[in-house]
């Protein structure tokens, strides 16, 4: 099986994705900077495995790339690595800048220079996908969704820097012919997500009887995608994708936040009840996010018709699956929230 040099792969989406591409045979290289998202013992099933090597080191470092690049001779390069937590970028946008565009911007200028010196086979089958986000498109009103054609209206720090980063990718067909590939999903939910993002927050939350904060009115609508599903559609652009195209990827799940964290409370009175009552008793509306997008929905016609992806799971089945992942891997949480899972990069 084709070696696949993928950037992030300690993250949320990228772990799952790596567990996942092993599991079909994929060697995988795996770049990734180990910021306070990247955690190696998400990818502790894997152990020794011969076919995962794990590269410690930042995408913007071109000579790393390159030398990565020409070792391993990958097929195809997965961008994963980004700074990824809209709040994070109210408070300190820079970091996204860095890494979302400027490392982008190396990944992609070290992976130009790899292509151009494959054979004219290898270079036609390479391919660079490039894993985005729905938030680049900025926030609707009641009706209507994103399609591929929506022009770009980002709104917070997080989303500039990665329509930013997509700008790049897409400027790198243009004008240089790489072959790329971007995705533009809506918000992930599943195992090993980082217990700051809204699912995995509450569950934990609730689990410790500590308050669960809601933003605003609750009113704020997403749709919803198990990553597992995120995953699947990733692999389908990465083997059938068209070089040059963008996909809308997304689970037809438009819920409220307020939705979002009844249903996870509804879920753990069921298989966790709470000697206190129900978890619901637990909200607690917060003030709002500055520039909070109202509603994201996502048309993900074109992945469906062009190659055949469609989400497996409901919003119903995948948060029951997820909640109860986080009830039986209480030790993967406990050591991001305490700290202790950053000392694995130490080897301590
Ligand atoms: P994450 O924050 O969980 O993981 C990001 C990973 O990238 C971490 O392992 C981190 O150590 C690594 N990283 C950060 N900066 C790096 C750098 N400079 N060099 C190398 N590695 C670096 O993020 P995620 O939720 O898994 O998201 C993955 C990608 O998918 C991101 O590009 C994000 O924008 C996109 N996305 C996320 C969602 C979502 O709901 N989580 C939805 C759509 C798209």
């Amino acid at each position: 099986m084709p070696t696949l040099l993928v950037t992030g792969g300690a993250g949320f989406i990228g772990g799952n994705f790596v567990l996942a591409a092993r599991k079909l045979g994929y060697r995988i290289v795996n770049l990734d900077k180990l910021t306070y998202a990247g955690n190696l013992e998400t990818l502790s099933s894997l152990g020794a495995d011969p076919g995962h090597i794990f590269e410690h080191g930042d995408i913007g470092d071109r000579a790393l790339v390159a030398s990565l690049l020409a070792t391993h001779a990958p097929t195809a390069v997965l961008n994963f690595a980004a700074e990824s937590h809209v709040d994070r970028s109210i408070d300190g946008p820079a970091a996204f800048v860095q890494t979302n565009v400027v490392g982008t911007l190396g990944l992609l200028e070290a992976t130009l220079a790899y292509w151009r010196g494959l054979g004219a086979k290898a270079a036609a089958s390479f391919r660079f996908v490039h894993v985005s986000t729905d938030e680049v498109y900025g926030s609707l009103g009641h009706d209507g969704r994103f399609t591929e054609a929506t022009a770009f209206a980002p709104n917070s720090p997080y989303a500039a820097s990665k329509a930013a980063s997509d700008h790049l990718v897409r400027a790198f067909h243009h004008t240089y012919g790489l072959p790329v590939l971007t995705t533009n999903c809506s918000n992930n939910y599943g195992p090993y997500q980082f217990p700051e993002k809204l699912i995995p927050l509450v569950i934990n939350r609730a689990l410790g009887g500590q308050p669960l904060p809601v933003y605003g009115d609750g009113g704020n609508v997403r749709d919803w995608l198990y990553v597992a599903d995120h995953v699947e559609a990733i692999l389908a652009v990465l083997q059938r994708g068209m070089p040059g195209r963008t996909y809308n990827v997304g689970g037809n799940a438009e819920r409220t936040n307020l939705d979002v964290v009844q249903l996870v409370c509804g879920i753990l009175d069921r298989i966790a009840p709470r000697p206190a009552g129900p978890y619901e008793a637990l909200i607690s509306f917060v003030a709002d996010r500055p520039g909070h997008d109202r509603r994201y929905a996502i048309d993900a016609t074109r992945i469906g018709n062009e190659l055949g992806w469609a989400p497996r799971h409901t919003f119903e089945t995948g948060l029951e699956s997820t909640v109860s992942w986080y009830l039986a891997n209480r030790g993967w949480v406990e050591r991001v929230i305490d700290g202790s899972y950053q000392l694995e990069r130490l080897g301590a």
